[in-house]
C-alpha cells in the first residue's frame, strides 16, 4: 500500500498480512516466541540475512501490521511501536543521543515529557532548554554546537497553541539537529508532520489512534536510518508494545479518518458555541478565526481538531462549578477518546506548577479544556449550560 491511496483506504487496508489461513480481519499473534525449520533458518534470521519473526519483544506479526499500517498514514519510511507514548520518547532520545548532547523543546509539552526530560534524562548529561512554542526565533536564539533534537507538540496542551512546523524544520536543518513532533492531538488523518519537515513523528497511540480509550502504545516514525537506532533501544530494552494492545490500535486506526472528522465538526460547534457565552472570556481552538495562530494552523492541520479550551469569568470558582454541573461530560484528564472530557489543568495537569508559572505559561484559573468526543453536540452543550447558568 502506498501513496496512491487515500488515508481513509490505508486506515482501512493498509499493512494487512495474511497467515496461511487467509483470514479477513487482522490476526492476533499472542506467541513470545517463533519456531525455526532448521538450524540453518534460526542461524540467518537472527544474522538478519532471512526476514521473519523470532521473538516476540522485537518482531511480531500483529505488532508489525500496525506499525506498517501507521508508517502508512504519516507516509513514513519506518515506524516502531512501543508500550505507551512516554517510551516512545524515551526511545527517540535513548537511540538517537548520547550523554553531553542538548534538546530544545517547546514550553508547552505534556507534563511527563517535561519530567522525563528534565528530571530522568537530565541526570544521564542530556540538557534541555525550553523555549515558546510560537516564536521560532528562540529556538533559533537557543541552539548550542552539542544541539542534536528539536521537540515540540501542535497543538499543545492544554492553550492550543500551534507551532510553525515548516519554520522549525528549517532551523533544526541549519543547527545539524532533528525536529521531532509529538503528533498526539492531530493525528495523521489532521496532519502529517514530515511532509512539513519534520524528522520524527512520536505518538501516543493511547489517545486518538485507538480513539476509544482502551489500551496504551506509542510508536515513533521517520526515516529507515533514523529509526535503526530507536528499533535497537527497543530491541534491547523491550519497551514492547503487546500483541493485544497492537490489535486494539490496529483496528482503531481503520476508523480514525472518520472519527477525526467527526470530533473536529463536534469541536468547531462547540468552540462557536462557547464563544457566545457571556460567561467565557476567550475560546482557544485553532479553527476559530479568533485563533491567534488559525492562519497557520489552517496551512499545516486539515481542521481544528478534537480540543478546545477556553476561560470563564469567575476563575477557579466558577470552572469547578461547571465541571461538577456536569452530568454527562467525564471528569478525567484523557483525551482522544468517543467520550467527550472535561478538565480543569490549573489544578490537575498544571497542578505541580507555581501560580507564577501558570500565569507565564497563560493557564489561569478559570481556564478549562475539553477533549470533544463524538457524542451529540447539542448534549454536550445542554450538559455544560446547566454549569454555566
Ligand atoms: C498522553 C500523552 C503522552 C504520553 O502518552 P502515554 O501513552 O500516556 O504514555 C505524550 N504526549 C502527549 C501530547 C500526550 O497527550
Amino acid at each position: 500500500m502506498n501513496d496512491a491511496y487515500d488515508i481513509e483506504t490505508l486506515g482501512v487496508r493498509a499493512g494487512l498480512v495474511r497467515s496461511q489461513f487467509n483470514e479477513h480481519s487482522e490476526a492476533m499473534f499472542l506467541t513470545s516466541s517463533f519456531v525455526f525449520g532448521s538450524a540453518a533458518e534460526a542461524a540467518a534470521r537472527f544474522k538478519g540475512d532471512e526476514p521473519g519473526p523470532i521473538y516476540a519483544r522485537f518482531t511480531n506479526p500483529t505488532v508489525q501490521m500496525m506499525e506498517a499500517r501507521l508508517a502508512a498514514l504519516e507516509g513514513a519510511e519506518r515506524c516502531v511501536a512501543f508500550a505507551s507514548g512516554m517510551a516512545a520518547i524515551l526511545a527517540t532520545v535513548m537511540g538517537l543521543m548520547k550523554g553531553g548532547e542538548h534538546v530544545v523543546a517547546s514550553r508547552s509539552i505534556f507534563g511527563s515529557t517535561v519530567q522525563l526530560f528534565s528530571n530522568i534524562l537530565g541526570r544521564f548529561g542530556i540538557e534541555t532548554s525550553y523555549v515558546s512554542p510560537t516564536d521560532p526565533a528562540e529556538w533559533r536564539a537557543a541552539v548550542k554546537p552539542n544541539t542534536r533534537l528539536f521537540f515540540v507538540e501542535s497543538p499543545s496542551n492544554p492553550l492550543t497553541e500551534v507551532s510553525d512546523i515548516r519554520a522549525l524544520a528549517a532551523i533544526a536543518r541549519e543547527a545539524g539537529a532533528w525536529l521531532a513532533v509529538d503528533n498526539c492531538f492531530c493525528s495523521p488523518a489532521l496532519q502529517k508532520p514530515l511532509e512539513l519537515g519534520a524528522d520524527i513523528v512520536i505518538h501516543s497511540a493511547t489517545k486518538y489512534l485507538d480513539g476509544q480509550g482502551r489500551v496504551l502504545g506509542g510508536a515513533v516514525l521517520g526515516s529507515q536510518a533514523l529509526m535503526e537506532g530507536v528499533y535497537t533501544f527497543l530491541r534491547t530494552a523491550g519497551p514492547t508494545l503487546s500483541a493485544f494492545n497492537a490489535w486494539v490500535i490496529l483496528k482503531g486506526m481503520e476508523t480514525l479518518a472518520l472519527r477525526m472528522d467527526a470530533h473536529s465538526k463536534n469541536a468547531l460547534a462547540l468552540a462557536q458555541w462557547l464563544e457566545a457565552q457571556p460567561q467565557v472570556v476567550r475560546v482557544l481552538y485553532p479553527g476559530l478565526p479568533s485563533h491567534p495562530q488559525h492562519e497557520l494552523a489552517m496551512t499545516q492541520q486539515k481542521t481544528g481538531g478534537g480540543i478546545v479550551a477556553f476561560e470563564l469569568k469567575g476563575g477557579k470558582d466558577a470552572a469547578w462549578k461547571l465541571i461538577d454541573a456536569t452530568k454527562l461530560l467525564s471528569i478525567t484528564a484523557n483525551l482522544g477518546d468517543t467520550k467527550t472530557t472535561i478538565t480543569h489543568p490549573a489544578s490537575t495537569t498544571h497542578s505541580r506548577m507555581t501560580p507564577e508559572q501558570r500565569l507565564a505559561a497563560g493557564i489561569g484559573d478559570g481556564l478549562v479544556r475539553i477533549a470533544v468526543g463524538l457524542e451529540s453536540v447539542a448534549d454536550i452543550e445542554a450538559d455544560l449550560a446547566r454549569g454555566l447558568a
